[in-house]
């Protein structure tokens, strides 16, 4: 067993506080506007949508936030999850580079969005409410929150984008497992779904549209609220449990990273990942930071830093963030967690000051990178996650060619067993793929 590294942390290695950035940044966030006023949005406004704790954890200074004893039962579950060395990843891209991936697929629901569903129905729950209404793209993030609704007694509702609630079923099976009920998005049964159907160029809907159905339903309702699955600075908190094992386990390795990667649909497990590494960098390790996104989709990579909607019809807080334009309908790719036309306002942030780097992948190259994965590491990739092991190996070729021994680290956000069929054409196109000459002469190594 030479070959492999396999790093597990006991439970009582599981971190009891989440990490709030907020406290160590050299710099002010721009505040989140009322989109009816555009005025700096107070914290009752918000409760028209979320609950209390939720709204006073996503404008919290505090550096670290105690993790509730409930929610670390659940994690206890699937947490802490396992950092493992690539070998047959590297030995086959004949890299120096050393890389090892986090992986948040073991999950009761397949991905890291466990991680804030559960804390999201706790503080619901414990604030009296009901009810959770949400979006979802693929459909992870609506498994994870019926699965966490199921454990604290919710009700949940989800908007399933209308392009993924056809070309995957299985997710609407296991939403329905855990007693989520589902519909398409966009539908008949909200004003917001009826507006944008009208227009047919919509129908294929979005994550955007998705939002602006699961929030009417909630809006200034007191047992009823919207939950988020992405994007906002108490979700990118949740998820800081992925990056504090991370640091514990490179320590136990006596490794310093030197590329930290992960694919950016709204910039949860991304967020989650480097956060604890993006202080450190604020005290001198140089370390640089690849936020991999769909071509079809690129918020951080082509869009605008301004103030923009979360939502296609304009109900959530205007966040400054990069974006594609609300109104933006990406194309109906198989990520379907990353068809976002907005970008995580911390994340944006940190594009602008020149920390996070964006890269914008082609499908084709994130599903090659994906079947590679698959047959040496063994692990079907979700295919949000293959736009991270993408990153990951145009590095490590890039290591390979500049001899350099560089330790990277992706986060390989969910597990693709039930996106078997969106790998198909890739297969068809690329038996090819396990022949590295092939793969070097393709835009695997191109920018
Ligand atoms: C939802 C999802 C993503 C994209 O969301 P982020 O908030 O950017 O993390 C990525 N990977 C998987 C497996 C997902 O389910």
């Amino acid at each position: 067993m030479k070959k492999r590294t396999v790093v597990n942390l006991k439970s009582e290695e599981l971190p009891r506080s989440w990490y709030n950035i907020k406290a160590d940044l050299p710099f002010k966030m721009d505040p989140p506007l009322n989109p009816a006023t555009n005025e700096v949005i107070n914290p009752e406004d918000m409760m028209a949508i979320f609950p209390k704790s939720i709204v006073e954890q996503e404008m919290s200074e505090e550096r670290f936030i105690p993790i509730p004893e409930p929610v670390l039962d659940e994690y206890a579950v699937f947490r802490p999850s396992p950092l493992i060395r690539a070998t047959f990843l590297e030995e086959y891209l004949n890299t120096p580079a050393r890389i090892y991936y986090k992986y948040e697929g073991n999950s009761p629901t397949g991905s890291h969005k466990t991680n804030t569903a559960i804390a999201q129905a706790y503080y619901n729950k414990t604030d009296g409410i009901t009810e959770l209404t949400t979006e979802t793209g693929a459909g992870q993030w609506g498994s994870a929150l019926s699965y966490a609704g199921r454990k604290f007694g919710l009700t949940v509702r989800v908007f399933m984008v209308r392009n993924s609630f056809q070309s995957k079923p299985m997710r609407q099976h296991m939403m329905r497992m855990f007693d989520g009920t589902v519909e398409p998005s966009p539908g008949e049964n909200t004003e917001s779904g009826r507006n944008f159907l009208k227009d047919r160029k919509n129908f294929s809907g979005s994550l955007g549209m998705a939002i602006s159905e699961a929030i009417e339903i909630v809006l200034n309702s007191k047992t009823k609220k919207y939950s988020l699955g992405s994007v906002l600075d108490h979700v990118l908190l949740h998820q800081t449990v992925i990056g504090l094992e991370v640091e514990k386990q490179l320590e136990m390795l006596g490794e310093k990273p030197s590329s930290i990667i992960g694919c950016h649909g709204g910039g949860s497990n991304f967020g989650g990942t480097i956060l604890p590494f993006v202080k450190r960098t604020f005290n001198g390790d140089d370390i640089e930071f690849i936020a991999c996104e769909p071509e079809s989709c690129p918020s951080l990579s082509k869009g605008e830093y301004r103030y923009d909607s979360g939502d296609s019809a304009g109900f959530t807080p205007l966040l400054k963030m990069y974006t594609l334009g609300r109104e933006f309908v990406p194309p109906a790719i198989h990520a379907g967690g990353l068809r976002y036309h907005g970008a995580a306002p911390l994340i944006s942030r940190l594009v602008k000051e020149g920390i996070v780097t964006p890269i914008a992948f082609p499908q084709e190259e994130t599903f090659r990178a994906g079947l590679l994965f698959a047959t040496t590491e063994g692990i079907i990739p979700a295919p949000e996650s293959c736009h991270a092991i993408a990153g990951a190996v145009r590095k490590a070729i890039e290591a390979r060619e500049t001899g350099e021994e560089k330790v990277i680290v992706f986060t390989l956000s969910g597990n693709g067993a039930l996106d078997l069929s969106s790998f198909t054409s890739t297969l068809e196109a690329h038996r090819d793929v396990l022949n590295f000459d092939k793969l070097r002469e393709s835009s695997i190594v191109e920018q």
